[in-house]
């Protein structure tokens, strides 16, 4: 069965709090799971969230302040102890190599050969990667900082009326999917377009540590689950614009602006509690009409489904 959630390890920026630890997500999309900004104690957070190192299959760091990076090291060594056998692809930005190093090799352990750095540079990145395409734009912070994104190809979905109308049954159907028409035993043709309607992919996008730019709305155009940080309230605004981080209202542009689906503001300040999550809200509400959920700790935030599966 396929699953396409967000695992919600960690919501706290700088430092951790009581109830937030620092920052870390898991995307599970189908049978891939990209590991987003692994933070300081992501290991036994996903120990708490039911995740194993089994499920990663991508490590992607935005940037290397610490509270997106030093869960690094523990993930990196769970990974080899667990004997994980199949590739585990790491991207982060390429100026941070040596930090990249340093914590790829943190401590003496029985090392692993299946991470594959995969070093992140100029304005346009891209990867396939098993049903979808990783990719990665530059951000705006004091240290170098990009952003993810994931996008499945549109595709088409059968219709299963159409199909039994015409008598399109059994190994026809593999046929026809196969060579887009079919020469059905009465002479007539039958084509992909008669028996089937677009499926539009589905996506999602990662925005972490960033002021307002480029990179964060080309990140988040169209895509149906946007985790974006939010680090601040707008009474604080000049704190984010002098920290490079977004506020509440911000993150809401962006995602106004980007027609996104459900909304997930994380990576919050140590000044606020989770009682100031309605106030949250209220910003993102000035300019922004879809879903909106303030994250906490091992909450699981499933992708939307698309409206037009949902109708088939
Ligand atoms: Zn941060
Ligand atoms: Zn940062």
């Amino acid at each position: 069965m396929s699953v396409r959630e967000l695992v919600v390890l960690g919501t706290s920026s700088a430092v951790p709090t009581r109830h937030r630890n620092h920052n870390g997500y898991l995307l599970r999309w189908d049978g891939e799971g990209f590991l987003f900004d692994p933070g300081e104690g992501t290991q036994r957070q996903m120990l708490h969230a039911g995740v194993s190192a089994h499920d990663v299959t991508w490590i992607c760091v935005t940037h290397f302040h610490g509270d997106h990076c030093l869960g690094v090291p523990g993930v990196v060594q769970r990974i080899a102890r667990d004997k994980v056998a199949h590739e585990v692809r790491a991207a982060y930005p390429a100026s941070g190599e040596t930090y990249w190093r340093r914590l790829r090799n943190a401590s003496a352990f029985a090392d692993t050969d299946v991470i594959t750095p995969r070093p992140v540079s100029g304005e346009l990145t891209r990867w396939p990667s098993g049903p979808v395409t990783l990719t990665a734009r530059p951000l705006s912070h004091p240290v170098q900082s990009y952003g993810y994104r994931v996008d499945e190809p549109a595709g088409r979905r059968m219709l299963p009326g159409e199909l039994a109308r015409r008598g399109v049954r059994g190994p026809m159907i593999g046929e026809l999917q196969r060579r887009g028409s079919l020469t059905l035993p009465d002479g007539s043709v039958v084509t992909m377009e008669d028996c089937s309607a677009p499926r539009p992919g589905q996506s999602a996008a990662f925005v972490m540590d960033t002021r307002l730019c480029d990179g964060a709305f080309a990140l988040a155009e169209g895509v149906d689950l946007l985790v974006i940080e939010s680090t601040f309230l707008s009474g604080e605004s000049a704190l984010a614009a002098q920290y490079g981080h977004l506020t509440a209202e911000q993150a809401g542009r962006i995602a106004a602006a980007g027609g996104v689906r459900r909304l997930v503001l994380t990576h919050f300040s140590e000044r606020y509690t989770t009682a100031d999550e309605p106030r949250f809200v209220d910003e993102v509400r000035k300019t922004y009409s879809g879903e909106v959920v303030t994250a906490r700790d091992l909450m699981r935030v499933p992708v939307p489904r698309r409206s037009a599966e949902a109708g088939g």
